[in-house]
């Protein structure tokens, strides 16, 4: 069943401000052969996934003193089916921050109704919530934090990057949760690049941060069916994945280019992708880094206003409510 989906997107933000093939079929099947896909069959008269949208480098804008970003999706009208439940990705491309004795960041502000999901491809974060949640996370790790019913936290580089500078590059996304998950506990979920399973051949490395790939299961726990997956492609050669039909896929390029049927994502841009067809195939260039998002649509209505995502605007009014009155804490 499919419910229309009804978005309504309030002007002002309250802490952030958002300016906002078909290939070679031989290629394929040596492809599945490499990784042990044998069976999933390449369906005569199954289509191939293809991009309905390329999302390109525009605008940056700065969360805080220390996030130097780009917001590649947030719930517009006419890409949230496709993008759904993803609300928002903000990608930080690399970028070199000095030695500060000043911790640079965003301090405390709140969330409720969604998950924010921090990738730290470069650097390191530190993060610290009212509901005792908190932690350091570098290089490949992944920290998952559900707001649910509300909290406020920090997010800040951490104090021996700060100490040092380097290189800094992160992705924030938040992910919605279902109606009836909105107003559960918050939870923290911080993961080490070397808890996460690596599926490997002579081409690929894969990273299964949520969900699952080959029968190997990311660790971070989702509240609706999703996976993500960090992609590194070692050759230029073609990759197939099978997704679920009726769900939705993002392609962010880190590093590389990605072609999928006859159009190309470039580095620093974000592909949305059909849902209808379950093949992607996707052919990359030699040290692409990509970040694959899929997910299953919650089929309810949003309504977005800055760090809130509910479902009315009734629940907007009250998380604002419950904030100002202090009831998701203080750090
Ligand atoms: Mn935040």
């Amino acid at each position: 069943m499919n419910l229309l989906i009804h978005l309504e997107l309030f002007q002002r933000d309250l802490m952030r401000s958002y300016d906002t093939r078909r290939t070679l079929i031989k290629k394929f099947i040596t492809f599945m052969a490499g990784f042990g896909l044998k069976g999933l069959g390449f369906t005569k008269g199954k289509e191939m996934k293809k991009i309905e949208h390329i999302i390109t480098q525009g605008q940056k804008h700065w969360v805080g003193d220390g996030f130097h970003v780009q917001t590649m999706i947030h719930p517009s009208p006419g890409l949230y089916k496709f993008t759904n439940p993803f609300i928002l990705l903000d990608y930080a491309q690399p970028k070199s921050f000095p030695p500060t004795e000043k911790r640079r960041g965003v301090g405390e502000h709140p969330h409720r109704g969604f998950e924010t999901v921090t990738f730290a491809f470069e650097g390191e974060v530190e993060h610290r919530d009212s509901a005792g949640g908190g932690g350091v996370i570098k290089t490949g790790d992944v920290q998952w934090m559900t707001a649910a019913s509300g909290l406020v936290h920090d997010e800040f580089h951490s104090t021996d990057f700060s100490k040092t500078g380097g290189l800094f590059e992160m992705v924030q996304l938040w992910v919605n949760l279902p109606k009836d998950k909105k107003m559960s506990s918050p939870r923290y979920q911080g993961v080490k690049n070397q808890d996460f399973p690596m599926i490997e051949n002579e081409q690929t490395k894969i990273k299964v941060i949520a969900g699952e790939f080959e029968g190997k299961k990311g660790p971070c726990k989702t509240f609706t069916p999703i996976n993500l997956y960090d992609i590194r492609q070692k050759s230029n050669d073609s990759m197939a994945l099978t997704l679920k039909k009726d769900t939705n896929t993002l392609v962010l390029v880190r590093k590389g280019k990605v072609k999928i049927g006859n159009k190309t994502i470039n580095q620093g841009e974000l592909g949305i992708l059909s849902k209808a067809d379950e093949k992607l195939l996707m052919d990359l260039t030699k040290g692409s880094e990509i970040l694959l998002l899929n997910g299953e649509p919650i089929d309810e209505p949003i309504v977005a206003y800055g760090p809130f995502v509910m479902n009315t605007k009734e629940e907007i009014a009250q998380a604002m409510e419950d904030y100002s009155n202090g009831k998701m804490g203080n750090l």
